[in-house]
């Protein structure tokens, strides 16, 4: 397959190939899946809103069984879990808010926000829950996948490492629009260390991201980590036209939205 997006029978999906038997596939701007495939099986980083037919999209891409890991428990990452037996995330988030944020209600509500023509399909399964350790290991066949969690984003939010081709999936925890505000969601202050920690890894790993284009930059991490720190230090944001966009919520006390919007 070429490395360029290509649209999905759904018309929802669009698949595009990062690195060797790996793959990013894009909810229609929603959000972003990532499927790692090794030689026994392979490995779907997050699900979606659950719009489309990801099983079909994933078994177009792979005839191997498939595990299905969350980055965190929030419905534009889990809505998609039905499409699957079961499916992991880490012990941290198994909590009645995070169940709440990746209901199928949540699910129904995103789609009908966008205002766009999304509906909620209709899932083969109900997905059984598996809950992580910080020690779980995935292997795939030749290509190991290990996990860390960096409470960040949601208190289980965990970053994938990939041995084999050096990327790593941050899902919400660094992205281009971090989302601090939500209950359940840790304050900038907890987010700060792991955030540091991922920024200290990117030498070593590419990193992807849960939201738009995928990849994400050590500059635009930094960035981010600097405007959290202005945050603790009492500075307010200030919208900047297009470019960067930094907005502390003061009815959040330290929890705070930081909006990073890529300088075109
Ligand atoms: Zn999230």
């Amino acid at each position: 397959m070429p490395n360029k997006t290509i649209l999905c029978p759904d018309k929802i999906h669009s698949v595009e190939l990062i690195a060797p038997k790996t793959y990013r596939i894009d909810e229609a701007g929603i959000a972003n899946c990532y499927l790692l495939i090794g030689d026994k099986k392979a490995l779907l980083i997050d699900s979606g809103n659950g719009a489309g037919n990801l099983l079909e999209t994933v078994q177009a891409l792979t005839d191997l069984p498939v595990e299905l890991v969350l980055t965190h428990r929030h419905c534009d990452h889990a809505g998609g879990r039905n499409n699957f037996k079961e499916y992991g995330f880490h012990k941290n988030d198994n909590h009645l808010v995070y169940r709440i944020e990746s209901s199928k209600l949540a699910s129904k509500s995103l789609c009908k926000g966008t205002g766009r023509d999304f509906v909620y399909t209709k899932k083969p399964f109900k997905a059984k829950k598996r809950l992580f350790k910080d020690t779980d290991i995935f292997e795939l066949g030749g290509r190991i996948v290990r996990l860390m969690n960096v409470p960040g984003h949601t208190k289980g939010s965990v970053v994938f490492l990939d041995e084999s081709t050096h990327l790593m999936f941050t899902g919400d925890d660094v992205n281009y629009w971090l989302w601090l505000q939500l209950p359940g969601c840790t304050s900038v202050k907890e987010w700060l260390p792991g955030a540091k920690k991922i920024l200290s890894m990117m030498d070593e790993y590419k990193a992807y991201c849960g939201h738009n284009d995928g990849y994400i930059s050590k500059e635009m991490v930094e960035e981010l980590i600097k405007r959290g720190e202005e945050i603790l230090a009492g500075k307010k944001g200030t919208p900047i036209g297009h470019g960067v966009l930094s907005y502390p919520d003061n009815n959040f006390q330290d929890h705070s939205v930081i909006w990073y919007k890529k300088v075109q």
